[in-house]
């Protein structure tokens, strides 16, 4: 019994970690998992899907913005989904436009009314966010290291049409990319979108960042901004056909577990 491919492509002086991970491809840390986040201030449209994600074991990330805004019913809503094993992630104070709005402030002014005063604004809410995601994608490197000092993870970058390059490793991340919209309904992505996604996930490993926002059919304005109940239990039924797991930004900063002492056996026995 042996567990070396026929075709290894091993150096000789691989070393057993190395050769561990090789021959084992779907150890822990590389099983392919989907983070979902959903951005924005959708909570009723989330909170109603909390079934349909349980059905299919998911896990999400919800970013929440205009946390001045929030009901006191929007705010019970909140904490049931963080109960639920969710994660409430923070998306600015006012989901400002971030070209736009350094036209007339300055970083500084940034950190101060859209991060810290909205994270005041979150900790009324009773909730304290670990992760963060920049509106429309927009960012600028110097606000990089100011926000991981007060966020464990970051969301960075849109998914691009090369999606084959922004995939996530599964442990100790600091800052991820999106790789995947999961707007089907509002955006018209066709099954093939998913398909090409979902296959090369699939076949790489890691972890796929997806993002979206309302959920369900009616309430929303923004038309592009949606993915109906149908089109959503599509995306993750297509996502339990590919065996995926679902983790949470929170998951992608843990460090990675010890694996080396799993791995050994297998070494053995070969
Ligand atoms: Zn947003």
């Amino acid at each position: 019994m042996t567990y070396i491919p026929a075709q290894t492509t091993l150096s000789p002086d691989a070393t057993l970690a190395a050769q561990a991970m090789a021959m084992q491809p779907q150890t822990v840390e590389a099983r392919p998992a989907l983070c979902l986040t959903f951005d924005d201030n959708f909570v009723q449209s989330w909170f109603d899907h909390l079934d349909l994600f349980d059905k299919y074991g998911a896990k999400a990330t919800f970013f929440l913005c205009w946390p001045e805004r929030i009901s006191a019913k929007e705010r019970d809503m909140l904490h049931q989904i963080q109960d639920r094993g969710h994660e409430i992630g923070f998306h600015t104070r006012q989901h400002v436009r971030l070209p736009k709005y350094l036209q007339s402030h300055s970083l500084e002014d940034y950190l101060d009314d859209q991060i810290d005063q909205g994270l005041e604004a979150m900790n009324d809410l009773g909730l304290d966010p670990r992760s963060f995601s920049f509106p429309y994608f927009r960012f600028r490197p110097k606000l990089i290291e100011p926000l991981l000092e007060r966020f464990d993870i970051l969301r960075l970058e849109g998914p691009y049409e090369h999606f084959k390059d922004s995939l996530s490793k599964r442990y100790a991340n600091r800052t991820v990319n999106t790789y995947c919209f999961t707007d089907k309904t509002g955006m018209n992505l066709d099954s093939a979108y998913y398909a090409d996604r979902f296959s090369w996930l699939k076949e790489q490993g890691g972890v796929g960042v997806t993002c979206g926002h309302f959920l369900g059919t009616t309430g929303n304005k923004f038309a592009k901004m949606r993915c109906s109940s149908d089109d959503l239990e599509g995306i993750l039924a297509l996502a339990q056909a590919h065996a995926f797991d679902f983790v949470t930004m929170a998951d992608l900063y843990q460090p990675a577990p010890d694996l080396t002492a799993q791995a050994a056996p297998a070494i053995l026995a070969a």
